[in-house]
């Protein structure tokens, strides 16, 4: 419970950002601290240590999900890879395209990033529409690979972003 009080203290809201109308949280501050950078991957490998799943890597959404996911992969004791917006990634890929509020965005990833059957947690650092998890979600089932779920370190709960992810469940650490 401290951890996520501590936590919740490291969140900032900044509104009108990107855009008038939107409460940006700023995940800075958690990062900028050691203690909490430290709490929230403490509570994110006990999440995954009490769910007694086997997981084969953590897959990182672009881009607050590469600050979060290598350190519980190093806890955790596997790989991390990850997905890109289209076209930051060398060699053969894979992608899928999804919807944004205004146009469409392409989620891609290494062709030999993951291998059919392999287990997998995404993570990124926030759940608003869901339009992205369920875009990396939908790259993983083109991938044959197998989601046992997907970590935020924020969700956005007006929002349902959990409806739009399932079957696949959400583990979020602080709600707004
Ligand atoms: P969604 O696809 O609508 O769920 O948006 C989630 C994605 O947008 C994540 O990759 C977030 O990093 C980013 N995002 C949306 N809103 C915020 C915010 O308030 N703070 C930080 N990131 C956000």
């Amino acid at each position: 419970e401290s951890k996520l009080q501590l936590l919740r203290s490291h969140i900032r809201a900044f509104p009108d950002f990107p855009k008038k109308g939107i409460v940006f949280r700023d995940i800075c501050p958690i990062l900028k601290d050691a203690a909490v950078l430290k709490a929230v991957i403490d509570l994110f490998e006990e999440h995954v240590r009490n769910s007694h799943q086997h997981v084969d890597l953590i897959v990182g959404l672009d881009a607050r999900g590469f600050l979060f996911g290598p350190l519980l992969a190093q806890r955790l004791g596997v790989g991390f890879v990850l997905v890109r917006k289209k076209g930051k990634l060398p060699g053969p890929t894979v992608s899928v395209a999804y919807d944004l509020e205004y146009g469409k965005a392409e989620a891609e990833m290494q062709a030999d990033a993951v291998a059919p059957g392999q287990k997998v947690l995404l993570i990124d650092d926030l759940l608003a529409t869901g339009g992205t998890l369920k875009a990396a979600c939908d790259l993983m089932r083109k991938m044959q690979a197998e989601v046992l779920g997907c970590m935020v370190v924020i969700e956005l709960k007006e929002l349902n972003g959990i409806d739009k992810v399932q079957p696949h469940n959400v583990f979020s650490l602080v709600q707004y």
